[in-house]
């Protein structure tokens, strides 16, 4: 297996040249003097040593080792704890939190560089800190003062690490059916019971505590989502001088046994009467907990890109060593016994596939990224316009990284041929780690339905408008650039080609009711293949003039070259699917099944 070696030229080159993150990051007000060009360069050079020499060496063993569990206890895989000390130590789960409580204050466009690589690495480790970021932004969004100052400096250290306990054995996607009670105490606090499953990170040997965010209902809340209401419920509570005080009632009753993830531990909670605090409004926990949400769901897209990359580096290095038959060309290198397989027509298309869409996804990764970081450091109608282009490319970030990313560990485990199959390679490894991404975190079927449903039919297709006259813009400001057409046309078109289908879609749902879910899978494809292209022109805008001086640059044209030829077609039948509306699954009686 390659070793990780991360993509810190592409990341540079999106970072600085392609989105200008530099100038964004010296006018936004809540960033400035908080970074510039070299503390990014130098951020990302450390994470991507660490990456190499600390979590990707642990990958596959973790992998082999699994977590364990036992009498309640649970423990992680040989060098987890030691891995899990020095990134803490190295101050990377404070990246992006809040100054105020010992946070960095960085930008999230940094930040998703960030993720990929530990991700590539290791994806059962990445999760420990991804969730504990997610529930500070939650924290730091919502509590009191009091709950901040309390946590939010242990959680940023890593000494104290987050899960998120949302999912009940009957209730996953439909959170509205909860069980969990709180019930008020005289103190101010809650008593928490009820059981809860899946949960990330729920027990684990890593940190000195774990800080529960927990779903539940008043015994008098309102049926339904209108109902929850969202606690903190730490596993050991926390004396008034902050230390760690008695043990909570809040155990690990068994972990799962999964397909991949296996050093993450996915934890059985029980709470017996636990004690935990309000955050946020009673009843209005679901909102709160979407705050969390829309960075996890990045966070997990780029889970996704991170696999893709890990196993695109693996493919290359296996397809220029692998000789097999001779290039239809003739023979290649004469010298050896057969061409190397990078020759053969077919393997390139399964490379180029991967690097197109992994250079899509970083791209787009990225411009996510910066709508995120204006929603949060930005003012008035640019903020504004940033929350509704956070609301509408999260679902399409999330299921597309991951849909592509499992597409494209798969190539990568093809490309192997059967030494992909087993275990020594680490390709099936990637395969069975991906899958899961597109699960959790709310499924990829309920991403769609969220992107067609309450963030396009729900407003009229507003916040589809706006990404789509920023698309137009870019166009617009092409349009002189003659070498640019062959992108630009192409990209045009298939605007033309999403704008017609959302507008069928927004027309089909007036009388329909399973229009937008009948259309949602395709249609959040058929946007991802578009925000792709959108992506690859943008990258080509800037890499063109500069594709004779570097090799860099060619790489980058002929890779979206590529893409457009290739790729973006699956557009038109996307479109097909869409347009065909509700009826032929809606049609077949059930018991016709
Ligand atoms: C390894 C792992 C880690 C996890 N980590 C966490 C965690 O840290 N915290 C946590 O709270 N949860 C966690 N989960 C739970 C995860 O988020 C849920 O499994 C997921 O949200 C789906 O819920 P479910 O499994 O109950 O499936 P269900 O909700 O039962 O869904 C089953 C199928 O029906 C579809 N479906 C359901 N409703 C609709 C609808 N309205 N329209 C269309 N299709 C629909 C779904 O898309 C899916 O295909 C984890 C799960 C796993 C496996």
């Amino acid at each position: 297996m390659a070793e990780y070696k991360a993509p810190l030229r592409e990341m540079n080159f999106l970072l600085h040249e392609v989105f200008a993150a530099d100038q964004l990051w010296a006018r936004l007000p809540g960033l400035e003097g908080a970074v510039d060009r070299e503390t990014a360069d130098a951020i990302l050079e450390e994470m991507a040593k660490l990456a190499a020499n600390t979590l990707d060496p642990i990958n596959r063993s973790g992998d082999e080792e699994g977590c364990q569990w036992n009498d309640g206890v649970v423990t992680t895989p040989k060098g987890f704890p030691e891995a899990y000390a020095t990134f803490c130590e190295g101050g990377w789960g404070s990246l992006l939190g809040n100054p105020e409580y010992g946070g960095m204050g960085m930008p999230k466009m940094l930040g998703a560089q960030v993720e990929e690589m530990i991700n590539a690495a290791n994806i059962s480790f990445a999760l420990y800190p991804v969730l504990t970021a997610g529930a500070c932004l939650a924290i730091d969004a919502h509590a009191s003062e009091e709950l901040k100052q309390q946590y939010l400096p242990n959680m940023y250290a890593g000494t104290w690490s987050g899960a998120m306990d949302l999912t009940e054995p009957h209730a996953g996607t439909d959170l509205g059916i909860i069980r969990t009670k709180a019930e008020p105490q005289d103190d101010g606090s809650y008593s928490i019971t009820g059981s809860k499953i899946f949960i990330t990170g729920g027990d684990q040997d890593l940190s000195e505590n774990i800080i529960h965010l927990v779903l539940a209902k008043l015994p008098d809340a309102p049926k339904g989502p209108k109902g929850i209401s969202l606690f903190l419920v730490p596993k050991f509570l926390v004396n008034e001088d902050g230390s760690i005080g008695e043990r909570n009632h809040v155990n690990c009753g068994s972990i799962e046994h999964k397909m991949g993830i296996k050093a993450s531990a996915t934890c059985a909670m029980n709470f017996d009467g636990a004690k935990g605090w309000l955050v946020g409004e009673l009843n209005k926990g679901l909102a709160a907990m979407f705050t969390m949400m829309n960075y996890e769901r990045l966070g997990v897209g780029i889970q996704g890109l991170g696999a893709s990359e890990r196993s695109y580096q693996n493919a290359l290095e296996y397809a220029r060593d692998r000789v097999q038959s001779r290039s239809p060309a003739g023979p290649q290198q004469p010298e050896k016994t057969a061409d190397p397989i990078i020759v053969h027509p077919d393997v390139r298309r399964m490379l180029l596939t991967q690097k197109a869409l992994i250079g899509g996804g970083r791209a787009l990764s990225t411009y996510v990224a910066q709508w995120l970081d204006i929603a949060k450091f930005g003012e008035g109608e640019e903020k504004k316009r940033a929350e509704a282009m956070v609301a509408l490319l999260t679902p399409v970030a999330k299921a597309f990284f991951t849909d592509k990313g499992l597409d494209c560990t798969i190539i990568g485990q093809q490309v192997f041929g059967g030494h992909g199959y087993i275990r020594e390679w680490g390709q099936e490894q990637l395969v069975r780690d991906v899958r899961i991404t597109q699960i959790y975190e709310g499924t990829n079927g309920i991403q769609a339905l969220d992107l067609a449903g309450r963030k396009t039919v729900a407003n009229g297709g507003a916040f589809f408008e706006l990404f789509a006259s920023d698309v137009q813009q870019f166009i617009d400001e092409q349009a002189d650039r003659e070498e640019m057409a062959e992108f630009v046309q192409p990209l045009a078109a298939e605007l033309q080609r999403l704008k017609d289908a959302t507008a069928k879609m927004l027309a089909a749902a007036k009388d329909d009711p399973h229009a937008p879910g009948a259309a949602s899978v395709e249609y959040l494809h058929l946007f991802g293949f578009v925000a792709y292209a959108f992506m690859w022109a943008k990258v080509v805008a800037v890499a063109l003039p500069k594709s004779g001086e570097d090799d860099f640059y060619k790489g980058q044209v002929k890779t979206a070259r590529f893409y457009f030829a290739r790729l973006l077609p699956q557009a038109q039948a996307l479109a097909a699917s869409i347009n065909a509306g509700s009826h032929t699954l809606m049609d077949l009686e059930e018991d016709l099944f």
